[in-house]
């Protein structure tokens, strides 16, 4: 009986640091490729330029796929445009 307690909690701490691992993955898969939706739906972000304005040209671009006024976002596509865009 003694070794089958044992072995349940070893089965237990095994299972529990398996349990502890998958947020750990999911967040930094997340991190990889993130849009921060809120942000984009407030500067009605587009996946294509406006006119000659687009992220390449602006002063808030940060390459290759950032912008600084969206925090968190790795996606930012080169040729999008936002109603934030400045001239660069
Ligand atoms: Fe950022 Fe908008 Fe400028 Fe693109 S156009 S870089 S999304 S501020």
């Amino acid at each position: 009986m003694k070794s089958s307690n044992t072995e349940r909690r070893h089965f237990l701490k095994i299972g529990g640091a398996v349990l502890a691992a998958i947020p750990v993955l999911a967040v930094s898969g997340h991190a990889a490729a993130a849009q921060n939706a809120a942000m984009r739906t407030s500067l009605k972000y587009q996946p294509k330029p406006e006119g000659d304005k687009q992220c390449s040209n602006c002063l808030q671009f940060a390459p290759a796929n950032g912008c600084k006024l969206m925090p968190g976002d790795t996606e930012i596509a080169a040729n999008a445009y936002c109603v934030a865009w400045v001239k660069k």
